[in-house]
């Protein structure tokens, strides 16, 4: 109840989408790509600046030293004439001396200057324009040092003559040679300038270039990372809401939803339906198709639940195979059961799974708001019970909530924990239903049910607590020890005469795939001395179809040990032939489902027929399970089946009272002849009844009398033409 089974698989386009880890990492590779990208492009972009402010400094330094130094030459060559001039002018020879010493100093500025100028980088022109300069100046300054000597000679006029025709012409020809290296300098400077303003223009642009590129690589892996975190996010929300099998909400977004539906039925006065929906004899199509078949068969159902109701109700999946429907708005119960008619009739519809045709029933709990209660979890918990009752009292129905539900579920709780003690105290017992060979008429063997001996319940039968044992596992401790009880008391039964009886223990799929089985039977046979033929051990077709070659093998180790084993409740799975014929079996026990109404329903009759024919094929034996009447009984045995079982012949009874019935030659007692010679010995031809001495080592003292329920029968046998 209330839990989700295992085994189902997730939708794989689910699977696709959400990888946690896949898209941190991915957030991840985008930053640390953005990161480096980043740093690449700021270090590129500084280096390329940095070259750039490089050159245009050189440009600015050399060049503005280059203008300097032409000016200062420039300027020099002109107070030179200036100075020759007013030496010329100048009759005080304190202030000649003054200007002779001037006229020097700056000769050697101009030569300083010049000298400076030529270890800066020139350009050819400039070159050329320097040795032109340094070629008229050596034409220049002996002219000028002539005007100097005839001035100091007091050949004013002369000097004056000189200083005019040649001197100063000579001298303006230097000007106008420095006058060009002026303008080329600035020439230079322009053009320098300008290339070095090109390169950092040229290295602005590539900054912008890869810092642009760089930012819309950015930009896409924000994008990306965004897009994909959003989707994988919005992928995990579903997941966390949505059955990942299915596609309907689960228990999460189920409980929002049941409460919003509970606030507005409380706002319009109006009626909440909520039910509880468990697939019948889920687990038999797992076990016996595989879990893929079972996952087709959820997802077909939870489309024929969300057909057969209205858009705005809720359709829920828990888990397993475990539905939940919410219908709201509605004004009378009826409504609510139409919806619950509808549904266990779209749920009942046949199924083509795995290329068969399949039958699945469901059980519904219904709890009704505000009826049952206001809280979602209450309802909720309700229609889980009443489910539970739907299921026990036959399944394929529905059931609405009763308060009294509530006691009763408690006490299965309160049995759960009886049983958790019942084995340390002994309390489980086994009944014995005898097998009638309907040859010989004699107790071929017998079948071992167990029962639970309750201190305060009373004998309570399998149906009661079997599941809960296998739920909890403690079938496998149980079986155990049942196995050795029955052991021991037919070793009893056949020193007490009837040595060819053989004792059928059933097995549960838990019991049989546990790795102590084979142990177990081993150490049962061993203890007890039972000769391992006489024991039977009964496995259904579930069990089988599980997990095919492992249970062949298992099988075949269990028939290694010389026992016999034979398939119960045949017909009800889905084994085919082909996989029964890789299994060693003895017998096959025919459901008594088709036993039920063999004399009025061809299709069980012909099922029968069809069973036996094969049971002669495989040469298996064959027994009919269920026997409740004479025409029955009469019906069986016209269609050929060789031994019988059921509530006609005896109910399972006590060890103890078993003795008279192993005596027993039951064919006149069903009102038969002996028709056919026995095949083989009767185990009853040689037996010494010895009651006396079974009723004393019988494990039960309970009192059964199968005599008296066999008198009692209303059945009375009726003569069967021969
Ligand atoms: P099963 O092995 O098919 O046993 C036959 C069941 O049918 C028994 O129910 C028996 O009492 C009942 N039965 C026999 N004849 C008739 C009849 O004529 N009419 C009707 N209506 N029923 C008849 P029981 O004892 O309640 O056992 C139910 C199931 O519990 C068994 O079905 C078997 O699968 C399981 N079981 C019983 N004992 C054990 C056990 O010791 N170990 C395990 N693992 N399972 C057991
Ligand atoms: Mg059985
Ligand atoms: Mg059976």
């Amino acid at each position: 109840m209330l839990q989700a089974a295992p085994g189902n698989n997730p939708n794989p386009a689910m699977r696709r989408i959400v990888r946690p880890s896949a898209w941190k990492f991915a957030l991840l590779a985008g930053f640390v790509t953005q990161l480096l990208l980043l740093i690449f492009v700021t270090a590129i972009g500084l280096q390329q600046l940095e070259v750039a402010t490089d050159k245009l400094n050189q440009v600015v330094d050399v060049h503005m030293r280059k203008q300097t130094l032409t000016k200062t030459m420039m300027v020099s060559a002109r107070e030179r004439t200036i100075f020759i001039l007013m030496l010329s002018k100048t009759p005080d020879s304190v202030e000649r001396d003054n200007l002779l010493i001037q006229f020097s100093k700056n000769g050697s500025a101009f030569g300083m200057a010049r000298q400076e100028l030529r270890g800066l980088p020139l350009s050819i022109r400039e070159q050329e324009l320097l040795a032109l300069q340094g070629q008229l100046t050596n034409a220049s300054q002996p002219l000028q040092l002539q005007v100097i000597d005839l001035i100091n000679a007091d050949f004013i006029e002369a000097a004056e003559d000189l200083i005019r025709t040649q001197a100063i012409p000579k001298q303006n020809q230097v000007i106008a040679a420095l006058s060009q290296l002026d303008a080329e300098a600035q020439k230079v400077a322009l053009e320098a300038s300008s290339r070095a303003r090109d390169d950092h223009e040229m290295a602005r642009k590539w900054l912008f270039l890869l810092s642009g590129t760089a930012l819309l690589i950015g930009f896409l892996v924000a994008a990306f990372v965004f897009l994909y975190a959003s989707r994988a996010g919005r992928a995990r929300e579903r997941l966390s809401t949505e059955d990942t099998l299915t596609g309907l909400p689960n228990r999460m977004l189920f409980m929002d939803r049941l409460e919003q539906s509970l606030i507005r039925a409380e706002r319009h006065a109006t009626l909440v339906g909520v039910m509880f929906i468990d697939l019948d004899r889920f687990k038999r199509v797992n076990d016996t198709l595989g879990h893929a078949s079972g996952d087709q068969l959820i997802c077909e159902v939870a489309q024929r639940l969300r057909a057969a109701t209205r858009a705005e109700d809720i359709v829920a999946r828990l888990g397993g195979d475990e539905f939940v429907v919410v219908v709201g708005d509605i004004a009378e119960i009826k409504h609510i059961l139409q919806v619950v008619e509808k549904m266990l009739a779209a749920v009942a519809a046949p199924y083509q799974i795995a290329e068969r045709e399949l039958f699945c029933s469901c059980s519904i709990g219904i709890s009704v708001y505000p009826h049952d209660g206001d809280d979602s979890g209450d309802l909720l918990k309700y229609a889980d019970t009443a489910m539970y009752h739907a299921k026990s009292s036959g399944r394929n129905r529905f059931q609405l909530y009763d308060p009294a539900m509530n006691a009763m579920a408690e006490e299965r709780l309160q049995l759960e924990t009886d049983l958790h003690y019942a084995l340390g105290r002994n309390e489980f017992i086994l009944h014995y239903q005898p097998q009638v060979d309907l040859d010989t008429g004699r107790t071929h063997a017998v079948e071992a049910l167990v029962r639970w001996n309750h201190p305060n319940k009373g004998l309570l039968s399998p149906a009661v607590f079997l599941e809960m044992l296998e739920e909890t596992g403690q079938i496998v401790s149980v079986g155990r020890q049942l196995l050795e009880t029955a052991c021991h008391q037919t070793v009893r039964w056949h020193a007490a005469g009837f040595s060819h009886l053989e004792v059928a223990v059933n097995l549960s799929s838990k019991e049989f795939w546990h790795e102590g089985l084979i142990a177990s039977v081993q150490t049962a046979l061993a203890q007890s001395g039972l000769p391992p033929h006489a024991l039977q051990l009964e496995l259904t077709e579930g069990i089988f179809m599980e997990s095919m070659d492992a249970a062949v093998k298992r099988v075949h180790e269990l028939k290694a040990l010389g026992i016999t084993v034979s398939v119960d409740d045949f017909g009800t799975g889905y084994s085919s032939l082909a996989h029964l014929k890789r299994f060693p079996l003895d017998v096959l026990k025919i459901d008594r489902y088709f036993v039920k109404d063999v004399q009025h329903d061809p299709v069980n009759e012909a099922l029968i027929r069809s069973i036996l024919s094969l049971s002669q094929d495989l040469k298996l034996k064959n027994v009919a399970e269920g026997i409740e009447t004479q025409a029955q009984l009469e019906c069986l045995r016209k269609l050929g089946c060789q031994i019988v079982q059921g509530y006609f012949i005896s109910q399972p009874v006590p060890a103890a009272q078993l003795a008279t019935l192993l005596s027993r030659d039951w064919l006149p007692a069903f009102n038969l002849a002996h028709q056919v010679q026995p095949k083989r010995q009767s185990s009853n031809a040689h037996r010494h009844t010895r009651a006396s001495d079974l009723s004393e080592s019988a494990e039960s003292t309970e009192v059964h009398s199968a005599t008296q329920e066999q008198d009692a029968c209303p059945m009375k046998p009726k003569l069967l033409p021969t």
